[in-house]
């Protein structure tokens, strides 16, 4: 299908100034007394409430008048224009959150807690072009890029369940392929008067096009950047990550190297660990080989199982020996260990299996990507 262009569907894909011009015309339609002597207070305060306070519906501002909260209610485009369908939560208290966009589309954020605190995972397309074989996102191809609208939406949103202190661009979606609304949610997000997340707090993980690592350098907020290398072979990677195969490694390594040397940003890179694939202690040598010059430190992620990804979790004692090797190496590895294996755990999960529940019987249309 070939990718649909979506006008501006919520409040928050405005600058702050359209945001208030566009409450005070609402204001003033809705015929609320002094309504354009007002208006960019009440902006302020309607800001406010959903940033700060993460109250999302209109009717509990109490500070805003009466009128104004029920225009707001009805308000065409909405306030926010996406919609939660599902909530699921893990026993340890993770928060998977299925939000419907405007034009029936699906996304998905996740708020995680952690020992610093609540950790958010946004989205930032619909499906996603990258189709790395054991993402279920992956599988589904690419619907539409996000607005930044949509892409806020989800930290309001994620924030309003347990405010958080840090957040992650890994969930559905290449962000570098969507990099300027991407940038734009994160800088509103950054904002003393959005969530004030300090910029070390907001990691943005890429397969890592050149071209677009060396945008982030020159971004005046630097955000931390993550790669998702998954194997320090060309023909591993090529197809484990299928886009890749337009990012020679050695053309990787340089973008980091110059990344750096730009920001004085260590980077992490991200290696899901596929039991029998890319798992062994001789390829945790070739990654660190490949690292030589670099400044990172490494992520392992032990795969969760999806239903449709033909990949099986990695034993723990391969990837106690993956790290173990790296660390010889004088490389710094941690091992993050997804929780709730059996609970849509795995990146778009829950966003492929609603579909799935949506699905037309057989051999009606269906709409493919
Ligand atoms: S893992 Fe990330 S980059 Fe790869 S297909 Fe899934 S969403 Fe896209």
């Amino acid at each position: 299908m070939a990718m649909s262009e979506v006008r501006t569907p919520s409040w928050l894909d405005e600058s702050k100034e359209s945001f208030a011009a566009r409450l005070e015309e609402l204001a003033v339609s809705a015929g609320v007394a002094r309504a354009s002597a007002l208006a960019t207070a009440w902006s302020g305060s309607l800001r406010r409430w959903i940033f700060e306070r993460g109250v999302l519906e209109p009717e509990r501002m109490s500070d805003l008048p009466l009128a104004l909260r029920e225009a707001l209610r009805t308000a065409q485009p909405p306030l926010l224009a996406t919609r939660e369908i599902e909530r699921r939560e893990a026993p340890d208290g993770t928060v998977k959150l299925l939000l419907e966009l405007a034009d029936g589309e699906r996304v998905e954020t996740v708020n995680m807690p952690g020992s610093s605190g609540p950790t958010l995972c946004i989205s930032t397309q619909v499906g996603c072009a990258v189709g790395c074989l054991f993402c279920a996102s992956g599988l589904a191809g690419l619907r539409r890029n996000l607005t930044s609208g949509e892409i806020l939406e989800q930290f309001v949103r994620g924030n309003a369940l347990r405010p958080i202190r840090r957040a992650v661009v890994m969930g559905i979606g290449e962000p570098s392929m969507n990099l300027e609304s991407t940038l734009r949610a994160l800088d509103a997000v950054h904002a003393p008067d959005g969530l004030d997340l300090g910029v070390r707090k907001i990691t943005i993980s890429t397969i890592g096009f050149p071209a677009k690592i060396a945008r982030l350098a020159e971004h005046p907020h630097r955000y931390q950047l993550a790669v998702s290398l998954h194997a320090a072979d060309q023909g591993l990677r090529d197809q484990l990550v299928p886009l890749a195969r337009t990012v020679r490694l050695e053309d990787l390594h340089a973008a980091l190297r110059a990344y750096f040397e730009r920001t004085g940003r260590e980077i992490t890179l991200e290696y899901v660990l596929l039991r029998g694939v890319n798992d062994s202690a001789a390829q945790a040598q070739d990654l660190a080989r490949w690292m030589k010059g670099l400044r990172a430190t490494v992520n392992l992620i032990p795969f969760n199982p999806v239903d449709e990804a033909p990949f099986r979790r990695p034993r723990r004692e391969d990837v106690d020996a993956f790290a173990s090797a790296l660390e010889r190496a004088g490389v710094t590895a941690t091992v993050r260990w997804s929780k709730g294996v059996e609970g849509d755990a795995a990146c778009g999960q829950l966003r492929v299996r609603a579909e799935k529940r949506a699905e037309p019987a057989p051999g009606t249309e269906k709409e493919s990507c």
